[in-house]
């Protein structure tokens, strides 16, 4: 199989290594490191696993996969990174179709999870810590809690070096490696260049770079072969010369994968 080369090692970067690694593939993973980078979304002390994405089932349904797979790690890595404390979601008025903790509620109960209703009473008696005169209705959700996510990016890398994936720091994303396409038409993506002028050669590439993405690839990037995950639209208001306002729908990378998909 070709080499797949991964930039960026945070979460999506070093378990995007980790699947390529188990799929046959010779895999490199590079970052500026040090590992886990300190300026990385992902390196923090906890970050929150939950079922409750509003409305939105096919999130949920990834998040239901998410879970298992955090079970999974815990048991694996026989040490418990991800803790399921439960999701409590409290709020001063009572739920309301097209509020997070309704739709949510609705959507998780509806796929056969146990989420409970609670009043000011419940949030009184079981959870003292929050003023239940304040905080009188919400949810709590069984399942879901939270992850030590820079210590689940550092036990990752590790275990992406026992799989045999070579792991470089020190490496810097400089720019794409392009090459002429068999059949002269586009060109191809053949690797990367590091800000040092390295070039390291691979059939697949995968930028993980997180935020740092749209730095590295603007938006104004344009060629066949890539796709990207995720792109957002954020609606901006400006103001015209005359004092009118108007709003301006852009689209952008808020932190995309982008990965060529031809050769
Ligand atoms: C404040 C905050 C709170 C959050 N809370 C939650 C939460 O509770 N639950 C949740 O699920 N999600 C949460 N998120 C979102 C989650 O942290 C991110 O979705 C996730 O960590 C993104 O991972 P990533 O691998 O895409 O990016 P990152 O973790 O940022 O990794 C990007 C990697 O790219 C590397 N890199 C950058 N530039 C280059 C370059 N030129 N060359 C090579 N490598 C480069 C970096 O060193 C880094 O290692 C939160 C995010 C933030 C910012």
């Amino acid at each position: 199989m070709e080499r797949a080369l991964v930039v960026g090692a945070g979460i999506f970067g070093v378990t995007a290594a980790i699947e390529l690694r188990k799929r046959g593939h010779a895999v490199r993973l590079v970052d500026p490191g040090p590992l886990p980078h300190p300026l990385a979304a992902s390196t923090d002390i906890s970050k929150v696993v939950r079922l409750e994405y509003g409305a939105d089932d096919t999130y949920t349904a990834l998040a239901e996969e998410s879970i298992e797979g955090w079970r999974r790690w815990n048991r694996d890595f026989g040490v418990a990174l991800y803790h399921e404390t439960g999701l409590l979601l409290l709020r001063r008025d009572p739920l309301a179709a097209g509020s997070l903790e309704q739709d949510s509620f609705e959507v998780v109960a509806g796929r056969g999870h146990r989420p409970e209703l609670l009043d000011a009473v419940a949030v009184r008696a079981r959870f003292p810590a929050w003023n239940a005169d304040v905080y009188r209705h919400g949810t709590y959700d069984p399942e879901g809690g939270f992850v030590e996510s820079g210590r689940v990016v550092s036990r990752l890398v590790e275990e992406a070096r026992n799989l045999g994936v070579e792991v470089r720091e020190g490496v810097s994303f400089g720019r794409l490696l392009e090459a002429p396409s068999p059949g002269g038409l586009s060109p191809r993506i053949a690797g990367i260049v590091s800000t040092r002028g390295e070039r390291i050669k691979a059939g697949q590439v995968v930028l993980a770079l997180g935020a740092w993405t749209p730095h590295a690839l603007p938006p104004s990037f344009d060629r066949p072969g890539i796709r990207s995950s995720t792109w957002s639209r954020t609606t901006r208001r400006r103001s015209g010369p005359d004092g009118s306002r108007s709003s301006v729908r852009t689209s952008r990378p808020p932190g995309i994968t982008a990965f060529p998909c031809i050769r």
